[in-house]
């Protein structure tokens, strides 16, 4: 029914990520793998500041060392079952700190980098002087931190996860509505100069916007046609921080992949298990 290439997850959370249940590991995905039709699962943690993890009660931790400490955990979830696993990390990237979490030197770690562009409301306090209230200001942001991801550069394969998803916000249909095709191209043709991967999100099928007949987000996926016009590559993203929200997800991304027409040819390498250094 879909396309054969269809078949990985490459935004799935762990217990690392300090926002999913402290049961949530690598191999807690496993019993659902089949039924969900994923042969390749990449696990991309949030990443913090150490004081961050610290204020959590993990004292013993660094922000890099978290992430880092599930990579036996994935290893041994392969070894346990047909499931790959690829180990990623999902990049915040603030005006007032400057610079991503993770920089190009220490993404050679990783087998690829996420950035979350549009977490504007999730963390406020990093936007004190900005008026979120505002749909017209959250929609600049949206574009202008999407903007500043594309003018990145790493060494390792780059996704943005989520793309131009203004999370947490209860205007998302006047925010998206006011971003006009000429600036979806403008954005998608940096990120497919940059080979930047988009991520086929959740916010599909959340019900965040009003949903079609079909489950979709008319909205999410004029985002994504824009993006399938300017050539870009895509990954898949359930976002999973627990399967409750693995389970289900991946026919419903691929169905909106299916609809936008993109195949298989249109995966990004990662996507495909593809790692090039
Ligand atoms: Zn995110
Ligand atoms: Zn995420």
């Amino acid at each position: 029914m879909f396309d054969s290439d269809f078949y990985s997850d490459l935004h799935v959370h762990t217990n690392r990520s300090l926002c999913a249940p402290r049961t949530t590991e690598p191999s807690t995905y496993l019993p659902y793998c089949e039924s969900e039709g994923i042969r390749l699962i990449g696990i991309s943690d949030h990443v913090y500041p150490t004081e961050m993890i610290h204020a959590f009660g993990y004292k013993d931790e660094t922000r890099l060392s978290r992430l880092l400490s599930v990579r036996p955990a994935l290893r041994e979830a392969e070894d346990a079952s047909n499931v790959r696993f690829l180990f990623g990390c999902e990049i915040d990237y603030f005006p007032c700190v400057g610079h991503p979490y993770i920089s190009p030197e220490e993404s050679l770690q990783f087998d690829y980098v996420l950035f979350a562009s549009s977490h504007i409301l999730n963390y406020p306090h990093m936007y004190t002087t900005y008026d979120l209230s505002s749909p017209d200001v959250l929609r600049r942001l949206t574009v202008e931190r999407f903007v500043a991801t594309c003018k990145l550069d790493y060494p390792v394969p780059m996704g943005i996860c989520h793309p131009l998803y203004p999370i947490c916000s209860p205007h998302q249909c006047e925010i998206i509505d006011g971003i006009s095709d000429d600036c979806l191209k403008e954005c998608f043709s940096m990120a497919k100069e940059k080979n930047i991967s988009i991520e086929i999100h959740a916010c599909l099928y959340r019900q965040d916007t009003p949903l079609n007949a079909d489950g979709l987000s008319d909205r999410y996926l004029r985002i994504l046609s824009v993006a399938k016009d300017c050539g870009c590559k895509f990954h898949f993203g359930s976002d999973a921080h627990d399967p409750k929200a693995f389970v289900g997800s991946h026919d419903m991304l691929r169905k909106a992949a299916t609809l936008l027409g993109i195949t298989g040819d249109d995966l990004w390498d990662v996507a495909k298990g593809i790692l090039q250094r």
